[in-house]
C-alpha cells in the first residue's frame, strides 16, 4: 500500500512511511447566496491560500454588514458621547448624542449596517494591568461583548496588540489644562515698571554724568563767564552760573519737563543742553507711552508655561485620567521630565481622576493642572473662559474605532472614515460639536490678556544713550575750541602757552580752585 501512487478522485494519492497520506490538497469552499463557491486551497506545506480577489472579499464583507446589527460600546465624555436630555424618556440609540454618535451614524449610512450603542460597564477606556488583564471598553471588545468601540479611544501600541484599529478619525496630542491666572494685585510701585531696572540705572548714571560734564565745560568755556554786575562790565569780577548745584538743577529740570531759570550761553554748553533735552524727550515719551499700557493692562502671567515647568515645581499638583492612554504615556515615557512627573503622580494617586469632567472641576478649584488630550482641552476652553491650554503638545496620536482582532469589518470602516474625511464631513462635525460663541463671551477678557506689555529694556532705548554720549563728546570738543579761541585773543605776555593755560584751567576745575583765567579774560 505504502508504495502505491496514483491519481484518484481527491488528487494524487501517496503515503509516507507511517502510512499517512501525503501531498493532500484541499479546496476551500464558502457558502454564498448562489451556493458553495471555491475561495481557495489548502495543502500541508503552504497552508490556506485564498484565491478570491480582494474586492470580492470586501464585497462579501459589505454584504454581510448590511444584514447585521453591530454592538457598539462607548463612554460618556463630552463632546464625543453625551446623554441626551431628557435621558429618562429616551431609549436605545436615541439616548446618546455627540461627535462619535454622529460619526457612527454617517458610517452606518455608508455601509448600511444597523447598530446598538451601550455604555461601558466599568466607565474606563481601557488599560492593561500588571497581570496583563485589560479593563474598560477594550475588555468588552476582547470578550466579544461588543463589535466596535467608538469613543475618544487613542490608538496605542499596547492596545493594537490586543485589538485592531481603523484609521484615525481625529488627530491630537497630550497637553496641559490650567486655570487662567487671577488678576494681579496692583503694585504700589507699578510706575517703575515701564522701564527695566537696567535702564533706570543707566538713566541715573546719565543724569549724574551730564550734570558733572555740564559743570566742567561751563567752567572751561570762557563764554559762560560773565560780569557779576551787568551794569558794571569792567568790574573785573566774573561769575559762572553753572555751579555744581545749578548744573544738577538744570538737568533735573529738563528731565522733569519743567525747565529752570539757568540758561546756557556758550555753544558747548548749549550743545550739551540740546542733547540732554533730546534724550529726555525720547525717554519721557517712551516712558509715558509704556506707563499708559502698564496701568490699563493688568499683566496676567501663568506660573507655568509648559510640562517642564510643571515637572520642576512642587506647589501645583497635576494629574490625568485613570485607565487612559495619557496615564500609560507617562508611565512608559523615557523622557526625563515626564518620568519625573510620573514618579510624582504615582506617589500621590489622588491626582488621578475617574473622568475628564472631574479633572476640569479640580482645575477650576485652582492649584491643579490636568494633563488632557488637546481636542478635549479645546472643547473645555471654548466653553469656559477661566480655562486655558498651557504649552504645546507632548506627543502626537489619533483616535480610532477599535474592532476585535482579525475583524473583517475593519477595512470597510476605515474606508468609510476616509470617505468622510475627504468629503469634509469629519471637519463639519468637529465644527458642530466644538465651536461655541466664545468670542462673544470671553472676547473682552481675551483681548485684555492677549495684548502683552513688557518693560522697555536697553535694547529698546539703548540708541538714545549712544546719541547722548556722542552729543557730550561734541560739546567737549566745542568747549576746547572756545577756550583756545578766547585764549589766543589775549596778548602773549598776558598768558602762558595755550596748552599750559588749558592744563591749569582743567586742574582748577577738578580741584574746584580759583580760576586765574577768569581775571585775564575779563581784562581783555
Ligand atoms: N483617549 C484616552 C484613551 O483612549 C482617554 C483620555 C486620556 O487618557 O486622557 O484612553
Amino acid at each position: 500500500m505504502k508504495k502505491v501512487k496514483f491519481k484518484g478522485l481527491t488528487g494524487l494519492v501517496e503515503f509516507d512511511q507511517n502510512g499517512m497520506r501525503t501531498s493532500v490538497s484541499l479546496d476551500i469552499l464558502e457558502l454564498k447566496e448562489e451556493g458553495l463557491k471555491k475561495v481557495g486551497t489548502w495543502n500541508q506545506q503552504a497552508g490556506a491560500q485564498f484565491t478570491t480577489p480582494y474586492e470580492a472579499v470586501l464585497d462579501d464583507v459589505m454584504r454581510q454588514l448590511k444584514n447585521r446589527t453591530l454592538k457598539i460600546v462607548t463612554i460618556i465624555n463630552p463632546p464625543y458621547t453625551m446623554l441626551k436630555e431628557p435621558a429618562d424618556q429616551l431609549s436605545g440609540n436615541d439616548q446618546f448624542e455627540g461627535y462619535c454618535v454622529d460619526i457612527i451614524g454617517e458610517i452606518s449610512r455608508i455601509l448600511g449596517f444597523k447598530y446598538h450603542i451601550h455604555l461601558v460597564r466599568d466607565g474606563a477606556h481601557g488599560t492593561k494591568s500588571e497581570l496583563g488583564e485589560w479593563n474598560g471598553m477594550i475588555r468588552e471588545l476582547i470578550d466579544k461583548e461588543a463589535d466596535l468601540v467608538l469613543a475618544d479611544l487613542t490608538i496605542t501600541y499596547e492596545r493594537e496588540e490586543a485589538v485592531d484599529f481603523t484609521m484615525p478619525f481625529m488627530n491630537l496630542g497630550i497637553s496641559i489644562l490650567f486655570r487662567k491666572p487671577m488678576k494681579k494685585v496692583p503694585n504700589l510701585f507699578s510706575f517703575l515698571s515701564p522701564l527695566s531696572l537696567e535702564v533706570w540705572i543707566y538713566m541715573a548714571t546719565a543724569y549724574l554724568g551730564v550734570s558733572i560734564l555740564l559743570f566742567m565745560l561751563a567752567r572751561l568755556t570762557p563764554y559762560e563767564w560773565v560780569p557779576s554786575h551787568p551794569c558794571d562790565q569792567d568790574s573785573g569780577v566774573l561769575e559762572n552760573q553753572f555751579t555744581l548745584l545749578n548744573s544738577f538743577w538744570f538737568t533735573i529740570g529738563s528731565l522733569m519737563q519743567q525747565g529752570t531759570e539757568v540758561a546756557p550761553k556758550a555753544i558747548s554748553t548749549r550743545v550739551i543742553a540740546t542733547m540732554w533735552w533730546f534724550f529726555t524727550l525720547i525717554m519721557i515719551s517712551s516712558y509715558t507711552a509704556n506707563l499708559a499700557a502698564f496701568l490699563t493692562i493688568q499683566r496676567l502671567k501663568s506660573p507655568i508655561e509648559g510640562a517642564d515647568d510643571l515637572a520642576a515645581q512642587s506647589s501645583i499638583q497635576y494629574g490625568c485620567l485613570n485607565s487612559g492612554s495619557t496615564k500609560t504615556f507617562f508611565k512608559e515615557s523615557n523622557i526625563f521630565s515626564y518620568k519625573k512627573m510620573w514618579a510624582v503622580m504615582q506617589a500621590q494617586p489622588s491626582v488621578f481622576t475617574e473622568s475628564n469632567q472631574q479633572g476640569v472641576e479640580r482645575v477650576l478649584k485652582g492649584n491643579y493642572a490636568y494633563l488632557m488630550e488637546s481636542t478635549s482641552i479645546e472643547y473645555m476652553t471654548e466653553r469656559n473662559c477661566e480655562l486655558e491650554q498651557i504649552g504645546g503638545l507632548l506627543d502626537s496620536k489619533g483616535y480610532g474605532i477599535a474592532t476585535p482582532e482579525g475583524s473583517p469589518y475593519r477595512t470597510p470602516i476605515s474606508n468609510a472614515i476616509l470617505r468622510l474625511q475627504e468629503d469634509g464631513i469629519l471637519h463639519l462635525l468637529k465644527e458642530k460639536w466644538w465651536s461655541s460663541n466664545k468670542e462673544e463671551r470671553c472676547g473682552q477678557e481675551e483681548k485684555k490678556t492677549s495684548i502683552s506689555t513688557s518693560e522697555l529694556d536697553l535694547a529698546n532705548v539703548g540708541g538714545m544713550f549712544v546719541v547722548l554720549l556722542a552729543g557730550l563728546g561734541f560739546a567737549c570738543i566745542i568747549s576746547v575750541i572756545e577756550f583756545i579761541w578766547k585764549t589766543k585773543r589775549l596778548s602773549k605776555n598776558e598768558r602762558d602757552p595755550v596748552i599750559l593755560e588749558f592744563m591749569r584751567e582743567v586742574r582748577n576745575i577738578i580741584c574746584c580752585g580759583l580760576s586765574s583765567y577768569r581775571a585775564k579774560i575779563s581784562s581783555e
